[in-house]
């Protein structure tokens, strides 16, 4: 762990008067309390992005880097599964296209470039800071589990991986994290591990007001964060 990398970054982005971290910053803050993420870099052109997918390795993801654009995939800024340059190329034209018809005077500040994560159990990490409780730590399952079922459970920040087990054995949706119509079981111990980093980290920087680490993606062995979003709280 290296929390002292987490501290720079919030504070960094309270100097600028800014209360929405970037994904980049994000997950770098995600990494540095040991919770995996994929890699990841900007590019800020195509030849740049064509580089960074050549190094990261194929397949890889594009996706919008803008501050006014939040969710990203609402707005066709999003392309997954690209496997040559001339992928990266196309998605790179679309995306701008896209952004710049759907959201007319968004700042673009280029693309994120990503290792693309083969296919996982969708599960949810989230933070919350509550005006009155302090910090909380939520664990769902991801997609319609969450949207409409609202199948997901809360603790108060810090907890230690026994909290964790609870928490993820509690939720209705516990049977398929166990298997499920010829799907291997996915890590219990590796979500634990997240869980109880993630707390740690709303615990240890409370000027967060929330954190989405959405969606995780949960396999045999190990996890891995494919998005993240930390916002800051305001000082009334
Ligand atoms: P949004 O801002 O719309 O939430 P996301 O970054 O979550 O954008 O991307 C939308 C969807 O694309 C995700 O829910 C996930 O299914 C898929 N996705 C995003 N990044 C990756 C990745 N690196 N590897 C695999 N799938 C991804
Ligand atoms: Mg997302």
């Amino acid at each position: 762990m290296n929390t002292k990398i987490a501290r720079e970054i919030i504070e960094n982005a309270i100097r600028e008067g800014r209360v929405y971290l970037n994904e980049i910053e994000s997950k770098k803050i995600a990494a540095a309390y040991d919770i995996p993420v994929v890699k990841i870099d900007v590019a800020k052109s195509m030849d740049e992005a064509k580089n960074l997918a050549n190094k990261i390795g194929y397949p890889v993801v594009l996706k919008i880097f803008s501050p006014d654009v939040l969710h990203k995939s609402d707005v066709g800024g999003v392309k997954i599964n690209l496997k040559s340059e001339s992928d990266v190329e196309k998605a790179y034209n679309e995306i701008m296209d896209n952004v710049k018809k759907n959201v007319p005077n968004a700042r673009i500040e280029g693309v994120v470039v990503q290792e693309f994560a083969p296919f996982g159990l969708e599960v949810i990490i989230g933070g919350l800071y509550d005006q009155f409780f302090g910090p909380t730590i939520m664990f769902g399952l991801g997609g319609v589990w969450v949207e409409v079922l609202k199948d997901v459970t809360f603790r108060l920040a810090p907890i230690d991986e026994n909290e964790a087990e609870d928490m993820i054995k509690e939720i209705k949706g516990y049977a398929l994290l166990k298997g499920y119509r010829g799907q291997p079981p996915v890590s219990i111990d590796a979500i634990k591990r997240a869980l109880a980093n993630a707390s740690k980290l709303m615990y240890d920087n409370q000027e967060i007001k929330e954190m989405d680490l959405n969606p995780v993606l949960a396999y045999p062995d190990s996890v891995k964060v494919v998005d993240a979003r930390i916002i800051l709280r305001t000082k009334e």
